[in-house]
């Protein structure tokens, strides 16, 4: 398989997690991460790794992922980068004061919101972008003061060990930690108290994570997955359409948390789209897709057979090309599957693309609103009144009308699911948001104290109060 850095090295002596958790408790209450100096200090300082190492980076991408490395500079190293220089732009402004106007009861008085830290923020990394998975969250929780532990995933034991030898170099290692390991690690982990805890990765290990949480009343933020329509409507531009649709489904070999899962075509269109793509994957990727340097492998054994039993008895009309020993998938198209086939009801997290054909494409939208609502949905239309009944007749996490994932790269957007897709949201402000406790704050003046709302309580004073309240 790719790695050639075994996961079982990827361990931590589990009697050294309470410890380096208390560390880090104590580290907060001293008080100096809460100092903008030191968070933009970090924060440069996480700039720097990724510039410094990412020749390092981009070859533990490689091995982890198959990955080239344009792929995983535009969509991790680039991303750490321009994350980190939106924070410190605008991080004095996030920090202040926010004011807002004091109803007249509550006159004369100022109140505003007080942003402040939570304390110590747990994030659980995932594999698939497993840099930006875990520097993401770290820039929002150091932004808004956190200390901060970190478990990368171990399916990219590369990467996680790269992150687990350069984090202490770089940053204050008495306020980041970096906790290597698989179930046992961060089982354990979940033992302890956290202020906060970002977890990145499936529906299964959210739950366990959100029950562990409970336990100490700690707040969660999940960002999961699911199944992301992507609906085309035949009012499209055809070409660019097909281009944004391979782009966004077979960039790490499909294995994108907000890859579009399936596409919603009316039937009479479907071929013209099914044609449009097949051109588009040649067009990228050469005719010999296996040799092409530009695309990605499947993480590993487990999730290779499992994307390959999806493939049991469906019409393939593009693709379907595999080879174990290099882990690899070709981009694969699949027309009408039965929908209650596995690869309809999971996840396909791999360059799999089922292609579902409706009568009108009307019908696509009780189609997504009658399943779990997804973390992202795509829709492709010139035709703006449909554009306004997918956006009002469905839910997903973040929509991309005439587009893939391009929402990512705007750090003024949230990035987050809702329902089953997760629960939360960072990037820019509302990560800081997110690892923030907003603290409502009223000042009152001693000057003016109304005796209207002090006992003895008499009519008229009950009259007056009516009409202010
Ligand atoms: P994974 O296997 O890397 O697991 C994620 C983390 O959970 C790892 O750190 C792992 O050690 C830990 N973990 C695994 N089993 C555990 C257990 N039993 N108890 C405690 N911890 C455990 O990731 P995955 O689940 O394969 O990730 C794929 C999923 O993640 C997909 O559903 C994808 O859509 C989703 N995802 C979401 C986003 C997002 O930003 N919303 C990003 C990437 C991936």
């Amino acid at each position: 398989m790719l790695t050639d850095f075994p996961s079982d090295r990827c361990t931590t002596n589990l009697s050294l997690i309470g410890p380096k958790v208390e560390g880090l408790r104590e580290t907060f209450a001293a008080g100096h991460t809460k100092n903008i100096e030191w968070r933009i200090a970090q924060l440069e300082q996480i700039k720097k790794l990724v510039l410094v190492h990412q020749d390092e980076i981009l070859a533990a991408l490689q091995k982890d992922l198959g990955r080239c490395d344009m792929e995983s500079w535009t969509a991790e190293l680039g991303g750490v980068v321009s994350e980190v220089e939106h924070t410190v732009k605008h991080l004095k402004k996030w920090m202040k004061p926010r004011h807002v106007s004091t109803p007249i009861v509550a006159q004369p008085g100022k109140s505003y919101v007080l942003p402040e830290p939570l304390g110590t923020v747990l994030i659980i990394g995932a594999w698939n972008y497993p840099l930006l998975l875990v520097l993401g969250p770290l820039i929002a929780a150091i932004s808004a003061g956190n200390c901060a532990l970190i478990k990368p995933s171990e399916l990219s034991p590369n990467t996680s060990a790269l992150m687990a030898q350069q984090i202490p170099k770089y940053l204050d290692q008495q306020a980041v930690v970096v906790v290597e390991g698989a179930v046992d690690e961060t089982s354990e982990l979940l033992q302890n108290q956290f202020d906060h805890i970002i977890y990145t990765g499936g529906e299964v290990v959210g739950k366990i994570v959100m029950r562990a949480a409970a336990e100490f009343l700690t707040p969660v933020t999940l960002e999961l997955g699911g199944k992301s329509p992507c609906i085309v409507d035949s009012n499209t531009d055809l070409e660019v359409t097909a281009s944004r649709i391979v782009w966004s489904k077979f960039m790490n070999a499909g294995q994108t948390c907000v890859a579009p899962d399936y596409v919603l075509v009316e039937k009479s269109f479907a071929p013209q789209l099914i044609e449009a793509i097949k051109v588009k994957i040649e067009a990228f990727y050469s005719a010999n897709i296996a040799k092409s340097d530009d695309y990605g492998r499947i993480v590993n054994a487990r999730h290779f057979s499992r994307l390959i039993t999806y493939l049991d008895g469906q019409n393939i009309v593009f693709g379907g090309d595999s080879d174990a020993d290099s882990s690899y998938i070709q981009p694969t198209i699949v027309l009408d599957p039965a929908l209650n086939s596995p690869l309809m009801e999971q996840e396909i997290f791999g360059p799999i693309l089922p292609i579902i054909t409706l009568e009108n494409i009307q019908q696509a939208v009780p189609f997504v609103s009658k399943r779990a609502k997804p973390l992202s949905l795509y829709l492709y239309t010139k035709n703006k009144d449909f554009e306004q009944t997918v956006l009002q007749q469905t839910s997903a996490g973040m929509v991309g009308v005439n587009d893939g994932f391009m929402f990512a790269t705007n750090p003024n957007l949230p990035f987050g699911g809702v329902g089953n897709s997760g629960m939360g949201a960072y990037h820019g402000k509302t990560g800081f948001d997110n690892f923030s406790h907003l603290k409502t704050v009223m000042k009152r003046s001693f000057w003016f104290d109304v005796p209207l709302r002090y006992p003895p309580f008499t009519s008229k004073k009950f009259k007056i109060l009516k009409k202010l309240l």
